[in-house]
C-alpha cells in the first residue's frame, strides 16, 4: 500500500537543479533508503519532504494529504517525525523528561498541562524508553549518556507523535560500525511493532544493504534508480555514479 507518492518533486538553488523532478512511492511499513553521492540532492530532498524547504515543482501527496506548502510543524502534526544527523535532546533534561516534553508537545491541550508537567504521561515515556531499551536509565540526565543511547532516546522522541512516516537523516553518522547496527536494528524493530515507515538517508552501503527494504539513488538531482539493494547492487548505471567505476 502506498503511503506516500512523490511526484516529479524540483528545486533550483540559482541556477542549480538540485533536485530535478524526481518521482518515487512510499509504502506503508518499509525502510527506504535514498542513496546518491555528494551533491545528489539527497538532504533536498529530504527536507522538502519534512518542510524545511519548500519544492519549486511537483507534489508530495502524504497519506492524501499534500505536504508541499506545509511548513514543518504541520507536516509532524500529520503523523510524521524526524530525526537529526546530529541527534538532538535537551541536555539539562533527564531521558525520561525528556520523552514526557515531546508526549507533552504531540497533545494538542498543552497549556492545560503545564502544571502537572512533572507527572505528565511519566508512565507512558518510560514505555517508550522501554521498546528503545532505555527504561533503567530514565533518570539520568540526558547530558552523560553515550552517543548511542542519546540516539536511542532520540527515537522515543520521535515515537511520541505516533509516526506513520519517520525521517531520518543520515540516522548513522559519527557512530561506530556495532553502534550502527544496534541502532538499524531497533529502527527495524520499531518499524516492525508499529507498522511505520521509515525514510532515511544513508552513506553506508553496509547499513542500507542490511537494512533497508527498497532503495532509491539519486544523482546529480535525478533519479538513476529504484529498487531493493540486490536489484541495485549489480545496475552498471549506480556502478558509475555511486561506485565511481
Ligand atoms: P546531498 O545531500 O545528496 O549531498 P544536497 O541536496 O545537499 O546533496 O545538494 C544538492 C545540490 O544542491 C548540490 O549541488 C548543492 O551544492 C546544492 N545546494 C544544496 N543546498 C543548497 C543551498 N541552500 N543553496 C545553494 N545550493 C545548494
Ligand atoms: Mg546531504
Amino acid at each position: 500500500m502506498s503511503l506516500m507518492q512523490v511526484s516529479n518533486l524540483g528545486k533550483s538553488f540559482g541556477g542549480v537543479k538540485a533536485v530535478d523532478g524526481i518521482s518515487f512511492e512510499l509504502r506503508a511499513g518499509e525502510l527506504l533508503a535514498l542513496i546518491g553521492p555528494n551533491g545528489a540532492g539527497k538532504s533536498t530532498t529530504f527536507n522538502m519532504v519534512n518542510g524545511q524547504l519548500k519544492a519549486d515543482a511537483g507534489s508530495i501527496l502524504f497519506d492524501g494529504k499534500e505536504l508541499v506548502g506545509l511548513k514543518p510543524r504541520e507536516i509532524w502534526r500529520l503523523s510524521v517525525s524526524r530525526t537529526f544527523q546530529i541527534a538532538e535532546t535537551f541536555a539539562s533534561l533527564t531521558v525520561v523528561e525528556n520523552v514526557q516534553m515531546a508526549l507533552l508537545s504531540a497533545d494538542h491541550r498543552l497549556f492545560s498541562m503545564w502544571r502537572k508537567a512533572a507527572a505528565y504521561k511519566r508512565d507512558e515515556a518510560l514505555g517508550l524508553l522501554e521498546q528503545v531499551g532505555m527504561a533503567a536509565q530514565a533518570d539520568r540526565p540526558c547530558s552523560v549518556l553515550a552517543y548511542g543511547d542519546v540516539k536511542r532516546v532520540e527515537l522515543a522522541i520521535a515515537m511520541a507523535n505516533k509516526p506513520k512516516l519517520l525521517l531520518m537523516d543520515e540516522p548513522t553518522a559519527g557512530m561506530a560500525p556495532r553502534e550502527r547496527n544496534d541502532l538499524m536494528a531497533l529502527t527495524k524493530k520499531l518499524v516492525t511493532e508499529r507498522n511505520m515507515a521509515v525514510l532515511f538517508t544513508e552513506h553506508s552501503m553496509d547499513v542500507v544493504f542490511a537494512y533497508a527494504d527498497r532503495m532509491i539513488v539519486l544523482a546529480r538531482g535525478r533519479l538513476i534508480a529504484e529498487g531493493k539493494p540486490h536489484e541495485i547492487r549489480d545496475d552498471p548505471k549506480v556502478q558509475e555514479v555511486y561506485f565511481g567505476s
